[in-house]
């Protein structure tokens, strides 16, 4: 069941998603960030996105393998969006493809290393750990359910329905937190009874993760 393939279109197609997730949802992630940082959430991740799509075109047209084809978008991201989110989101999608170097579809079982390679490098770079309210409390839940929803033998896409119910009961479980990383942590208590905004964002892209494949298996 996890060796059904998904071919290099499925992550085309991911990345046009996100891209148009982010346009969807730049004022909403924006209005968090205006809450607990400095409002820019959002238009970071407009920003980032817009070079990516910019730059999809040849790189679908060069052929790349799925690998580069994930690592240029992250560089894309890193290289163009301010704040901590740019090196962060844009490691994620930098070592996406490191477990599938040359390949140009891979097996399900192999896009969760994926997700797990790239969630790692944002921990790895962040040095963030679980209650500190940034991204990685929706993330390393997702990470770790990825590998027990596959343990438990479910579908594919439950598998992936069951990442994303795990960061969305991360986000929320760090709401009444107070934030130890990033900027929301200069407000000290004033931050607790406010959604992370990169919590919420991180949720967002594992729900086009999710509902991008459903095209697909
Ligand atoms: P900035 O805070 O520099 O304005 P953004 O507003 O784009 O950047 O992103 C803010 C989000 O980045 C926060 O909501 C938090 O989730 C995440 N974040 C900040 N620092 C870290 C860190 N060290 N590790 C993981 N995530 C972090
Ligand atoms: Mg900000």
């Amino acid at each position: 069941m996890y060796d059904v393939l998904i071919p290099k279109a499925y992550f085309v197609k991911l990345l046009e998603n996100l891209a148009a997730m982010v346009e969807e949802q730049k004022d909403y992630l924006t209005h968090l960030d205006a809450q607990i940082g400095d409002s820019d959430h959002g238009v970071n991740l407009s920003i980032g996105f817009r070079e990516v799509m910019k730059k999809l075109p040849d790189l679908v047209a060069q052929d790349v393998d799925i690998a580069t084809l994930l690592k240029k978008s992250g560089m894309s991201l890193l290289s163009r969006v301010g704040g901590a989110s740019g090196p962060l989101y844009g490691s994620l999608f930098m070592k996406l493809g490191a477990p599938v170097a040359g390949k140009n579809e891979v097996t399900f079982a192999e896009l969760c290393e994926m997700i797990k390679s790239g969630i790692d490098a944002v921990v790895s770079r962040g040095k963030a750990e679980l209650g500190d309210k940034t991204m990685v409390d929706a993330l390393l839940p997702a990470r770790d359910a990825l590998f027990a929803g596959m343990e438990e033998g479910l579908k594919p896409l439950d598998v992936m329905e069951k990442a994303v119910a795990a960061a969305e009961a991360g986000r929320d479980s760090v709401v009444d937190k107070v934030a130890k990383k990033g900027r929301a942590m200069r407000l000290g208590e004033r931050a607790i009874g406010h959604v992370d905004p990169g919590t919420a964002s991180s949720c967002l892209f594992l729900r086009v993760f999710t509902d991008t494949l459903k095209e697909f298996v």
